[in-house]
């Protein structure tokens, strides 16, 4: 155990919500002598949300409440401040008069700016700094080409990050951020006081979703434990049938994948704690589901170091070539825009997928690969409309593998699909939904028709569909455009870039 180097530190917990392999929060304990502890509320995020039943902001409030009550259980405790982070954060560290403030790092730009703000305040202050890597396996320059060069293709970012793992460079394996033994420490020295009398600004508990201006939604009564213990809970589901995750991900209506992504999003789980379960499956038994599913977390670090080197995919296009295409936008673009919204296009599949989308506030994978080329591709409206809607609407929204997702699905992105695979959305449905289950849960109206039938129910004879009770163009949408001929106006649409 090193000799503390911090007289008073404060611990500044984001989108990390768990005390339990947390490197910024084990840095804080092992090098101060005493830590606070703090979560804001940040006013500059929350005020901007328009809809006021949000899942995320209610998931927050439940996890942050296990958190506190986790760390009370321990001696220590969380301060919680509801104010502008950027802002509060300096002048709560100015009040305990603390040396350092500690903190995870966050990628996104808007995140990195705050920190520098924040940085600049408290060094004004004569107080330092400190943010560790904890949401990635490997950041920033950690993964390059061998000519030093940031990827931009998936497979060899992979392989890479593979090699780098088991040349242990991370000290990946030995690292699990053990913080209990530092809590022990500074609870038994009696220097996790909670402090909470010495700042007007701290709240004594978690303030309801009503004093923060929100109000409840359907969280609590969907399948989607919150917090750590809820983290824990999914995972020891998934890890059950981590091994069949190959042959049963890319369907809607099977629970073949963990569904922690809001978890991912929100901290409440360690990603090296995933990763090393994935590596363990894999050795004991050579699963090739745990080698998928790892896969798909290194997806997660690559869209991560994407946005890192290419901010600029934020707002437009990875390639810049095609960052000319003449996205529709006028009113006609606008109808069909809220069509898809709402899901009233016509295909059984896409409408269920943003029925999720609304209901629920998920969409499984298979799905958001499916209407965001729908959109992109059947519409040619701007992946950045869809984006935002996702960013609306998604629980787990997460700014880079939004915008990697999105501008796959457009072809616009790094190593997206070649824009001529345009998604057939009735293959896509007859494939992955083949006995129409997933379309039933949410159009109960198009039950009767047969699992042959479903996919494309406007195919049906009028006088069958009236005799089902559900005539399509009455009772279930007609679909909004004709694949085929959607398909032809897709190639020609995208043919500009490369005669550009
Ligand atoms: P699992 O299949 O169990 O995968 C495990 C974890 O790996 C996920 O929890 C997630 O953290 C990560 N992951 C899986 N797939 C990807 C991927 N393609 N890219 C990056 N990370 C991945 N994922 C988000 O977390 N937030 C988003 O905002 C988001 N937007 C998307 C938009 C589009 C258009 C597309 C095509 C994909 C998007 N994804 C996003 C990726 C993926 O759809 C979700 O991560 C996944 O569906 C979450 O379900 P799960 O937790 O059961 O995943």
């Amino acid at each position: 155990m090193i000799t503390p180097i911090h007289q008073h530190s404060l611990f500044w917990f984001r989108r990390d919500l768990r005390h339990i392999d947390n490197a910024g929060l084990y840095h804080a304990l092992h090098t101060s002598q005493k830590v606070s502890l703090v979560f804001v509320f940040d006013r500059a995020i929350l005020d901007a949300l328009t809809n006021k039943a949000d899942r995320r902001v209610e998931f927050i409030y439940l996890s942050l409440k296990e958190l506190k009550d986790a760390l009370r259980a321990i001696g220590a405790d969380l301060l919680i401040v509801h104010a502008v982070a950027a802002v509060a954060i300096p002048q709560l560290a100015r009040q305990l008069k603390v040396d350092a403030v500690f903190c995870n790092e966050d990628y996104e730009p808007d995140a990195l700016a705050r920190d520098k703000a924040v940085a600049s305040s408290l060094k004004e202050n004569g107080q330092d700094f400190f943010a560790y890597k904890d949401q990635a396996i490997f950041a920033k320059d950690e993964v390059l080409t061998q000519n030093a060069r940031p990827f931009s293709v998936f497979t060899p970012y992979k392989n890479a990050w593979l090699r780098k793992l088991q040349n242990g460079h991370n000290d990946f394996y030995s690292r699990a951020y053990p913080t209990e033994k530092y809590f022990d420490r500074l609870v038994k020295s009696g220097s996790l006081s909670s402090s909470i009398s010495t700042s007007k600004m701290v709240l004594e508990n978690v303030p309801d979703l009503t004093q923060l201006g929100f109000v409840p939604t359907n969280l609590t009564q969907m399948a989607l434990p919150t917090g750590m213990s809820g983290a824990q809970k999914l995972l020891n589901n998934f890890s059950e049938q981590i091994d069949l995750y190959q042959q049963q991900r890319d369907f809607p209506w099977v629970k073949g994948v963990s569904y922690l992504s809001m978890h991912n999003r929100f901290g409440t789980i360690s990603p090296r704690h995933l990763v090393r379960m994935a590596l363990a499956r894999q050795i004991e038994s050579s699963s090739l589901g745990a080698q998928t599913w790892l896969n798909e977390l290194i997806w997660r670090d690559f869209y991560f170091a994407v946005l890192w080197h290419y901010p600029h995919v934020v707002s437009h296009a990875f390639k810049a070539a095609y960052d000319i295409l003449p996205w529709r936008t006028n009113q006609a673009a606008r109808v069909d825009f809220e069509l898809w919204c709402a899901g009233k296009t016509g295909y059984p599949l896409v409408d269920a997928a943003m029925q999720q989308l609304l209901q629920t506030g998920f969409m499984h994978n298979r799905l958001r690969m499916v209407v965001a080329s729908f959109l992109t591709k059947h519409l040619l409206i701007d992946w950045r409309w869809g984006a935002d809607f996702f960013a609306q609407h998604l629980n787990d929204f997460d700014l880079s593998a939004n915008n990697g997702g999105w501008q796959w699905a457009a072809s616009t992105g790094c190593d997206a699909q070649p824009y001529f695979r345009i998604f057939n959305p009735i293959i896509q449905s007859q494939k992955f939904d083949a006995q129409g289950k997933f379309i039933r849960r949410y159009f109960p109206v198009l039950s009767a028709f047969s699992n042959a039938a479903i996919h494309a129910p406007w195919t049906t004879p009028a006088m069958l569909q009236a005799d089902m009770g559900c005539v399509i163009g009455r009772d279930y949408p007609a679909p909004i455009i004709d694949h085929e001929l959607a398909r032809q106006r897709a190639l020609a649409f995208f043919a500009q870039v490369k005669q550009a």
